[in-house]
């Protein structure tokens, strides 16, 4: 076995990967009830959840040691602030030992934003972080299952966190969960965002919590500490899903509600993370994951060194090895994982296959692929018919943005022509009663219709 600390010698190693590290594993501070993750703690039930110094300094060494000039640093949890901040500080320090010269390392952290104050403000700014933000929407829709241990409400201590931000002028993304609570509210929770906050980085991410028959009933309580003491440690399989999971014809309406007002008024303004991830589908280039043809670069680095295939397998069958046992880099090469990546693409099911918009689906994410096609043949994803109804409704103006960019011109100036079809689509609808069938042939009525909706 080769020495962890010594260069891998690999040959077949993908160029780069991605980790997302855990310092303090699962735990968190809060009690979301749609956080499956919290079950992980099951996973190491003697542990003080902290990732040890020296495995800090070998995991900094291994992946700065194993990439290219470009390095992202990514920190997630659980909570990852309540490693408080020297741990932090320390792996500054080891990034400035560890560093080649030329190699730019960029950090990024995902957290709840309640434990955030000036002095974690002032740090991530001196460092240029990236800090991604969970937000749900206003409070009224944020509340629902973004809580406390005690059950209440998070919004006021989420927003505090969000002004320290401000304040201190760091760089954050938003990131939004879309469940059952809030996804009828697209429209408001994206003007909150971008009205209320100032966002102009976000992203939308579906809950989608399965399990079996058995499952799912302890699994609608939540998967915190609420409840019960025989909490379930979640895997991906079963079929059925909670009564948080966003359904997948919603999703859809929920993204084309967005992407209708954002293509009006906001390309180049406002970044929404599919959005963007859909127009480099159109010009070959796949950046996210979940829509990329493969995946298998996106490791998740648990507190122990333990090493696992993806954030969302963290689960014994799952797990790559160990980094202070094996090259972190190896591990990431190794053929197990290696075949995770590309059966993304090799299990597709013949409807996925053959299917319009397979260029910037892809499928989605296997962990989401658990239902049938319609001919019976499993491994479809849950959310197909939400992805399939934004995709094709998005495919028009897509493709006139991936025209102005391979013209040199700023995909924003789509703006102009929505400008134009839509005075032109008033004009053509006047002729017409408001309560008349809407000249699209959607078969809605003209006043519920905007026309553009060719799905
Ligand atoms: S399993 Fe899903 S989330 Fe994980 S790397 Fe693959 S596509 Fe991404
Ligand atoms: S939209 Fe549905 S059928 Fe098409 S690639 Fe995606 S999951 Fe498969």
């Amino acid at each position: 076995m080769q020495a962890p600390n010594s260069p891998s010698t690999t040959t077949q190693s993908p160029r780069y990967f991605h980790v997302l590290a855990k310092p303090t594993g699962a735990v968190c501070n809060l009690d979301c009830k749609y956080c499956f993750f919290l079950s992980k703690q099951a996973l190491y039930p003697d542990s003080d959840f902290r990732m040890a110094d020296d495995l800090l300094e070998l995991y900094i060494r291994q992946l700065l040691e194993s990439q290219p000039a470009q390095v992202s640093i990514a920190w997630q949890g659980g909570e990852p602030t309540l490693m408080d901040l020297d741990f932090f500080r320390r792996s500054m320090e080891l990034v400035e030992k560890y560093r080649r010269p030329g190699q730019s390392v960029e950090h990024t952290i995902q957290t709840n934003g309640t434990r955030l104050d000036d002095e974690w403000c002032a740090f991530f700014k001196q460092h240029n972080f990236l800090v991604g933000l969970s937000i749900d929407g206003p409070r009224q829709l944020h509340d629902i299952y973004r809580v406390d241990k005690g059950g209440r409400g998070t919004f006021d201590r989420v927003m505090c966190g969000w002004k320290f931000l401000k304040t201190q002028e760091v760089k954050c993304n938003i990131l939004c969960t879309v469940h059952s609570g809030n996804v009828e509210h697209a429209i408001e929770i994206y003007r909150f965002f971008r009205d209320g906050l100032g966002a102009r980085v976000m992203q939308f991410i579906p809950i989608v919590e399965r399990g079996d028959a058995n499952l799912i009933p302890l699994a609608n309580i939540g998967w915190g500490l609420r409840g019960t003491d025989s909490r379930p440690l979640y895997v991906q399989s079963g079929k059925r899903v909670t009564q948080r999971s966003v359904q997948s014809e919603q999703l859809g309406r929920f993204l084309i509600g967005i992407f209708d007002e954002w293509v009006r008024s906001d390309v180049g303004k406002v970044y929404v993370q599919l959005f963007d991830t859909t127009l480099g589908a159109h010009v070959g280039q796949y950046s996210l994951c979940v829509f990329s043809p493969t995946c298998g670069d996106a490791v998740a680095l648990e507190h122990t060194g333990d090493l696992y295939s993806c954030d969302h397998y963290v689960e014994p069958d799952f797990k790559l090895g160990n980094i202070r046992e094996s090259q972190m880099v190896d591990l990431v090469a190794s053929a197990r994982q290696r075949k995770f990546g590309a059966d993304k693409q090799t299990t597709l099911p013949k409807y996925c296959r053959e299917c319009e918009v397979l260029y910037a689906c892809n499928g989605g994410c296997p962990k989401d692929r658990f239902i049938s096609t319609p001919d019976g043949e499993p491994g479809l994803n849950y959310l197909c018919a939400g992805y399939k109804k934004f995709f094709r409704h998005v495919a028009e103006p897509m493709r006139l943005m991936a025209e102005l960019l391979e013209s040199n011109r700023p995909p924003a100036q789509i703006m102009r022509w929505y400008v134009i079809e839509d005075a032109k689509w008033k004009a053509e609808t006047a002729k017409v009663g408001r309560n008349e069938p809407c000249p699209c042939g959607s078969g809605r009525k003209t006043k519920y219709c905007h026309g553009r909706d060719r799905s």
